[in-house]
């Protein structure tokens, strides 16, 4: 199926394919080999002269399956599934890169991403740079000839920044580099980040796509030569996705357009209450006006997205007070579940960084996170009205 379909069509459709049996629920391939009918064909299909399954390591019917599902989402000619989020951009990394290479990082992303780039690639003489403003003349002045990679995550977490994806991939093409965006928090039913000059997406299918929490997962998406370069290193390094686990998130995506709508609708009426709470000092979330991208966030998202951030007036303590108080919404770092959760990134996903890293990303203390699900708006409310009161 290709893109003369709508996105409604697409999530529930494409990439499906039926065996013998007709089935019209996508079959579930739980093997770890395929069978040959001789010994020649068995030496064709190993040596690639005829096309077809060999092992899971390689392909596997589900998980094709959900990368074409995936890839037509995101209007993107090729996609890989891996076995995890940090294992998606491990294998765009390890394809991209080699000793001496530069990558230029916003500072903005998930801990594991910047440990992933600085502590492992760094010990095989990828040297990392991080940038701290979304701007594009700041990523401009800070690339190198060596720059390979640009990588962001936009919104960012914990504080919503909205980086333009255009201005970007500009700045990537002039350097010959490529630019990756890790699309986790808006999903492709909120922005396509290759419609708009991306070269690389990068997928935690453990969040949205998957949407209720049960599985890890993850994607890297893009053009075909490039995603030849990530087959073959999954094919040898191992870690791609279950055949399990590909066909429970694509039950999710039956309904990711649907669940990011009602989420980002509810994290929008949240928003907007928090912001006029006396016991907030303020609030993140590009879906509001005073937002300072506000602008830029609409043009390239769908809607703000289910994330909304809020420093709370007290410190600290306040903040845990307001967690303390909640008695439905998760006390849990995960998100993009349909399950709300409550987060203080301060001493938990940004516990671990410095003091200082934790001051330049502008991270407080009074900082908390809410990822907001389909419960009732009013029951998410009360549950967060409890701790400011
Ligand atoms: C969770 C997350 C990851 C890592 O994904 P895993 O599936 O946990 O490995 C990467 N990027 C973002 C933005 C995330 O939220």
């Amino acid at each position: 199926m290709d893109d003369q379909y709508d996105l409604d069509t697409l999530a529930v459709r494409a990439g499906t394919t039926r065996s013998q049996f007709g089935e019209h629920s996508e079959a579930l391939y739980l093997t770890s080999s395929y069978v040959f009918e001789n010994a020649a064909q068995a030496a064709a299909r190993f040596s690639g002269a005829q096309a077809g399954n060999v092992y899971s390591r390689f392909t596997n019917p589900t998980v094709a399956m959900f990368q074409d599902r995936l890839a037509a989402l995101e209007g993107a000619e090729s996609c890989v599934a891996t076995a995890s989020g940090m294992s998606a951009i491990l294998a765009a990394a390890m394809t991209l890169l080699k000793s001496g290479d530069h990558v230029l990082c916003s500072s903005s992303v998930f801990g594991a991403t910047t440990q992933l780039f600085t502590n492992i690639l760094g010990k095989f003489g990828v040297q990392t740079d991080y940038v701290d403003k979304p701007e594009a003349a700041a990523w401009q002045a800070a690339v190198r000839p060596s720059t390979r990679l640009l990588f962001i995550e936009t919104p960012s977490n914990p504080l919503t920044e909205v980086f333009d994806i255009a201005a970007l991939a500009a700045v990537a093409k002039k350097a010959g580099a490529m630019l990756a965006v890790d699309n986790c928090f808006c999903s492709p039913a909120l922005q396509k980040p290759i419609q708009l000059g991306a070269d690389i997406v990068i997928h935690s299918a453990t969040k949205y796509l998957d949407g209720h929490g049960r599985v890890l997962g993850g994607a890297v998406l893009g053009r075909k030569e490039f995603m030849d370069g990530v087959t073959g290193f999954l094919r040898t390094a191992g870690p791609t996705l279950s055949a399990f686990n590909a066909w429970v998130i694509l039950r999710g995506l039956d309904t990711l357009r649907i669940r990011m709508d009602a989420q980002s609708a509810s994290a929008l009426a949240l928003a907007q209450w928090l912001e006029s709470h006396p016991r907030v000092e303020r609030v993140f979330y590009p879906g509001l006006a005073s937002h300072p991208q506000h602008a830029l966030a609409m043009r390239q998202q769908r809607s703000g997205g289910a994330i909304v951030s809020f420093e709370v007036k007290g410190g600290r303590e306040a903040a845990w007070r307001v967690i303390d108080a909640t008695r439905m919404i998760s006390i849990t770092a995960n998100l993009g579940d349909t399950k709300s959760t409550i987060t203080h990134p301060g001493t938990t996903t940004h516990g671990r960084i410095s003091e200082e890293a934790r001051a330049r990303a502008g991270i407080k203390q009074d900082l908390l996170r809410v990822a907001v699900g389909l419960e009732a708006n009013a029951d998410i409310q009360a549950d967060l009205a409890r701790g400011l009161a």
